[in-house]
């Protein structure tokens, strides 16, 4: 990957956390993320499932604004977020998917309760993506291609290794 791709890779992955688009990464953008999945899937914010999917996405913002959020000020900015984050979660993979799991463990629980939270079909995994602002035509590529042996289940450990390598859960090079 040369740097220019590195840098149009980096600039997606932060227009997709900074989900209301005004240039920063706050916990407004995680609150959000949660409450379009919860509205998507018709799962009410005082249910066990959805107070775990908020738990989750405040549990993600606490992680990333410890990663991220260099100067503490609760907003991760695109400088912080290049300079910063985009480094340190390359180099520790590992613990981004520590601070994403909870979050992506409760969607997934309500994307596919049959699931139980331990995996998802590939048909909730797409509608996931797509609430989570993967482009509607690419999201079920994704989840097809997240379904490596095409048995239509999704693994919890399969999406966190999508998320882990970061660059994962994208658009196929289009
Ligand atoms: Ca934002
Ligand atoms: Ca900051």
């Amino acid at each position: 990957m040369d740097s220019a791709e590195y840098e149009r890779k980096i600039a997606a992955r932060f227009a997709s956390f900074d989900q209301d688009g005004n240039g920063y990464i706050d916990r407004e953008d995680f609150s959000a993320a949660a409450l379009a999945v919860l509205a998507e899937f018709g799962t009410t914010a005082r249910s066990d499932r959805g107070q775990a999917v908020l738990i989750g996405a405040e549990a993600f913002w606490q992680g990333m604004a410890g990663i991220a959020d260099v100067d503490g000020d609760q907003r991760v900015t695109r400088e912080e977020f290049v300079t910063g984050a985009a480094k340190r979660l390359r180099d520790h993979s590992d613990s981004f998917a520590e601070i994403a799991r909870p979050f992506l463990h409760a969607v997934i629980a309500v994307a596919d309760p049959a699931g139980a939270g331990a995996s998802a079909s590939r048909a909730a995994t797409a509608r996931v993506l797509r609430v989570l602002g993967t482009a509607p035509e690419a999201a079920e590529a994704v989840a097809a291609a997240l379904d490596a042996d095409a048995d239509d289940r999704i693994s919890e450990a399969e999406i966190l290794a999508a998320f882990a390598g970061y660059c994962g859960v994208e658009l196929p090079d289009s």
